[in-house]
């Protein structure tokens, strides 16, 4: 049996998305020998969001599916935006959702050298010059889609000459926009991109990489595809945004003679009350919207790390979202959807109370304690059982008592009874007020001891159950309770003169103190729990034993849309 048989993906095919099936295809055809070879190439100018995530797992997803590689691959050609912090983040990132590049660790910059010397193969070839014009002017002549552009007066200046400035420039003779290499192709093609590109340019800055070794760079499509050909990438997965750059990608290749990877785009992800362009990203960092990077609110992978995401979750979020070839915008309730459905299945329950009121129970012993058994986690049995601490005086929410309560209100009211969860049914005698606020103190009631959760006695038919906390026992906590970061779900749709940043949501984050249940206690960060009844947690980075900290990384439900509709 041969190999190119074996590596054809075993889907059936209606399930096969459409790069699946190209890449099917080039197996059935015997192409590099049924060889799969993809690369993730981000740029390390800012930090990766969830849309890179996307790109990351379908690429090294891709390799794993056809038992191939997938390269790591920094394009780092434009030294005044790339940073070493960069770098660092996104490896950490990408290992952290799961995937590795093992000892394929590329920089478009380890290849400066031989990028360079692909520039004087091609000058040598009459197929790239040096041109002396301005870059305004090499703007201005390039025309427009229905009009030609204009021929460069150095288009035609002898190769020596062009070989002579171009070591010239690499020997730091001129300043920045005084030459640049142009390849010479067409200055009338339809194609905007074909019209005598700029490959090299001169930039005054020390690179992360190569210090000061170089002050000219390639432009990033003289860089890509090389690389991808130097790689023997078989399969290059971009977005649609470089469909019209593909002609040029295949000219390099073609002119240089070198490996035929295939440039493939898909459509990228943009997902409801999102900002996903890295520049906007860094603008909310550096002008101090948000709290860096890594703020929980931020779609970067770190910022969705801090916020409770597990990587699971986020490679669910991608296979759900699929492979498009056409622009669309996908709503982030099914990000959030994936991320709940982990959690219910491996977030161990707590009881914690963010807005709490006290609650005595009045017929209950002075100074007795019971310790009440609760499961773990229902969705895993094998979690085992944690103790609550039970006592006279308790925390609830606030907001699971009303004075008034509507008719469907089917927690706590005067004369009310409700189930404490896994403790008692009590029932509500009467509440205590401050005077000058009016606003409630203590809530008092009274509990039948025959009701205990689990006791088989008589179980009272009672609508409501709430949760609650020890109040003696219980621990002080923080809790960062996040909303989306936009109030628009298209967070660039602004009127004139504004910007996204009109679209900022004000209360984006709340911050409550809160008591939880001792059971939380020691837990780490980055360690998740449901809250009972108020939905995902995550212990902040910045959380320590004296002062725990937890973000909200989602509701139970879809609340949102719920309030949205009205
Ligand atoms: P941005 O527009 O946010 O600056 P970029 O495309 O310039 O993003 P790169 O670092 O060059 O950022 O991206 C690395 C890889 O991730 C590229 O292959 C790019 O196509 C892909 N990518 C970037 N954004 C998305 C997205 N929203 N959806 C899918 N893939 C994406
Ligand atoms: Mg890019």
């Amino acid at each position: 049996m041969s190999t190119e048989k074996e590596n054809v993906s075993d889907k059936p095919d209606k399930s096969l998305n459409f790069i699946e099936a190209i890449i099917d295809n080039d197996i059935r055809e015997g192409k590099h020998g049924g060889r799969i070879h993809t690369r993730f190439p981000p740029e390390p100018n800012g930090y990766l969001h969830i849309g890179h995530a996307k790109s990351i797992c379908l690429n090294f997803g891709l390799a794993k599916t056809y038992n191939g590689k997938c390269n790591l691959r920094f394009d780092d050609t434009n030294p005044l935006a790339e940073d070493i912090e960069y770098v660092k983040a996104i490896k950490e990132d990408v290992k952290w959702l799961g995937f590795d590049w093992e000892d394929r660790e590329y920089y478009a910059s380890d290849y400066f050298d031989q990028l360079y010397a692909f520039a004087v193969q091609l000058i040598k070839k009459d197929k790239a010059y040096v041109c002396e014009l301005s870059p305004e002017d090499i703007s201005n002549n390039r025309g427009t889609p229905t009009r030609p552009g204009v021929e460069s007066p150095y288009r035609y200046r002898p190769i020596e000459e062009s070989l002579h400035i171009l070591e010239e420039m690499k020997n730091g003779k001129f300043k920045k926009g005084e030459r640049v290499v142009r390849a010479k192709i067409d200055m009338s093609s339809p194609n905007m991109h074909m019209r005598d590109p700029v490959i090299y340019r001169i930039v005054e800055a020390i690179h992360h990489r190569t210090g000061n070794k170089w002050c000219i760079y390639p432009s990033y499509d003289f860089a890509h595809g090389q690389c991808d050909a130097l790689e023997k990438i078989t399969h290059s997965i971009c977005t649609l945004e470089f469909e019209v750059h593909r002609p040029l990608y295949e000219w390099f290749i073609k002119e240089l003679d070198l490996f035929p990877s295939r440039q493939i785009e898909f459509a990228r992800l943009n997902l409801t009350y999102t900002v996903m362009s890295k520049r906007k990203l860094l603008q909310l960092v550096q002008e101090k919207y948000v709290d860096g990077w890594d703020d929980p609110r931020m779609p970067t992978i770190s910022g969705l790390r801090r916020r409770g995401y597990t990587p699971s979750a986020i490679r669910n979020f991608a296979e759900r979202v699929g492979v498009a070839k056409r622009d669309n915008i996908i709503d982030l309730a099914l990000l959030e959807f994936s991320v709940r459905e982990d959690l219910n299945k491996n977030a161990p329950r707590a009881m914690v109370v963010t807005d709490p009121v006290k609650l005595t129970i009045t017929n209950y012993p002075d100074g007795k304690e019971e310790t009440l058994t609760a499961i773990i986690n229902p969705e895993k049995p094998e979690s085992g059982t944690r103790h609550i601490p039970f006592s006279k005086t308790l925390y609830i929410e606030r907001n699971d008592f009303m004075e008034d309560p509507p008719k469907k209100f089917f927690r706590l009211s005067v004369g009310k009874e409700v189930r404490l969860k896994y403790a008692y049914v009590i029932k509500c005698e009467a509440v205590v007020k401050d005077e000058a606020s009016g606003q409630i103190t203590e809530i008092r009631c009274t509990y039948d001891p025959d009701t205990k959760s689990g006791s088989g006695k008589v179980q009272l038919k009672v609508k409501g159950t709430i949760h609650w906390v020890d109040s003696e026992k219980a621990i002080p906590v923080k809790v960062h309770l996040f909303d989306r970061l936009f109030t628009k779900e298209n967070p660039d749709e602004t009127q004139e003169g504004r910007s996204f940043l009109d679209n900022i949501n004000p209360h984006s984050v709340k911050t409550v103190n809160a008591f939880a249940e001792p059971f939380v206690d020691g837990a780490k960060p980055l360690d998740k729990f449901q809250f009972e009844r108020l939905g995902y947690f995550c212990v902040d980075k910045q959380s320590t034993d004296s002062n725990m900290v937890f973000n909200r990384t989602t509701t139970l439900r879809d609340t949102w849309a719920k309030i949205n509709k009205k």
